[in-house]
């Protein structure tokens, strides 16, 4: 059902993965979730005037597309992304050249491509904590509420990062997608000796990068075919990566595209299994199944505002990362650049469930909760009153 282009009421889908690879069948369906939610609502309303009437869907993997303006010789036009938007397509051209690719020498400002992640050791009971080891002053966890302020008008639109309020939208669609992706927040930590370290209990340890340094070795043979590369969660970093034994998947574009297949399959068969059912399940009716099927655990606390959520999200998922990293067997590890890269075989476990489908089913419910996360931190942001969400002191 998913390698065609699909039409909602409420929104185009494209759900061809041939057409964006890095990981564009999740962030669609997210976003699809998300537009299906606010249809016909006053938030709806102001989102299709913000994005110029784009969706959700659609803007969600613009934040991935503009990597590809990473690679062009410098002078060369960026490729128009948004044929009928000029201005969405210059705010964006604007909102990379603030956030190049490059950093200056000597230069704190950040890339555009770290806003996708951040790297906290996945072990049992860890936490996010700003300042701490694998956190950034621009990693996912402070970008999405960046997005919040700028949309809630507690940050000008004329910040130092040229993030406007569509960009807020179009950023939000994706990172909120990102966060939802276990190996974009947890990051696995190895030893000089290759074993898989607490990095917090001392030693020197050197990060796999979100698994961008590790082939996915799977029993299930279907998933252990050469697959689409994934959104590099360390963008350049993660080039020459693949070990000399390479043979597999890369365990980030797994839980990028795989998972996400497997999880979109996992969907499908419920919807067949209804008493209801007429056979094959349609893209609309999946994206239905999602937008009206309240999933659990998915709330934010009472008390909290929305730019505390992001937080709440990296310590939701943070779990799973851990338990992503602990079905999996590492050999072959070697440390070159101060990364560790090498081979992640699929352990048999003591639940009998294999690796794919266990992954299918935890993103089944990322997924899930990630479109509703996203529907309601847009409409927290949209309507929240200047006393709600201020901006910090610290944060330009
Ligand atoms: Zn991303």
């Amino acid at each position: 059902m998913r390698f065609q282009i699909i039409t909602l009421s409420c929104a185009t889908l494209f759900l061809a993965m041939p057409v964006f690879p890095y990981g564009a069948l999740g962030h669609e369906t997210v976003g699809a979730i998300a537009d299906m939610k606010l249809a016909g609502t006053p938030t709806g309303a102001q989102v299709t005037k913000l994005l110029d009437g784009i969706t959700l869907s659609r803007a969600s993997v613009l934040a991935d597309e503009i990597k590809g303006w990473d690679r062009l010789p410098k002078g060369k036009p960026k490729s128009v992304l948004l044929k009928d938007h000029p201005q969405l397509q210059e705010q964006l051209v604007a909102f990379w050249e603030a956030n190049p690719p490059t950093k200056a020498k000597g230069s704190d400002a950040p890339t555009h491509k770290e806003f996708h992640y951040t790297d906290v050791p996945a072990v049992d009971g860890s936490t996010y904590v700003k300042g701490k080891l694998g956190t950034e002053p621009y990693d996912i966890v402070q970008m999405i509420p960046f997005c919040v302020r700028v949309l809630s008008g507690a940050e000008p639109e004329t910040n130092q990062r040229k993030i406007t309020k569509p960009i807020a939208l179009i950023l939000l669609a994706h990172y909120v997608g990102d966060i939802h992706q276990p190996l974009h927040v947890g990051n696995a930590y190895f030893s000089s000796a290759g074993n898989l370290v607490n990095p917090s209990k001392g030693g020197k340890s050197f990060p796999d990068h979100g698994g961008n340094g590790f082939n996915i070795i799977l029993t299930d043979e279907k998933n252990s075919k050469s697959a689409a590369k994934g959104d590099s969660k360390s963008g350049a970093k993660s080039s020459g990566k693949k070990s000399s034994k390479s043979k597999g998947n890369n365990l980030h574009s797994f839980w990028d595209t795989e998972a996400v297949v497997e999880a979109l399959d996992q969907v499908e068969k419920k919807i067949q299994s209804q008493p209801n059912s007429k056979g094959k399940s349609t893209d609309e009716e999946v994206i239905a199944w999602f937008a009206n099927t309240e999933p659990t655990d998915w709330k934010p606390s009472a008390q909290s505002k929305p730019t505390d959520w992001a937080q709440a999200w990296a310590n939701d998922i943070l779990p799973m990362s851990t338990q992503a990293h602990e079905r999996l067997e590492f050999s072959n590890v070697t440390i070159k650049n101060e990364s560790a890269y090498g081979d992640a075989t699929e352990k048999k476990m003591p639940d009998g469930i294999s690796y794919t489908q266990w992954s299918g089913q935890r993103t089944e419910e990322e997924l899930h909760k990630a479109g509703w996360r996203l529907a309601a931190i847009i409409e927290a942001s949209l309507n929240a009153k200047n006393s709600e969400i201020k901006k910090p002191a610290s944060n330009k």
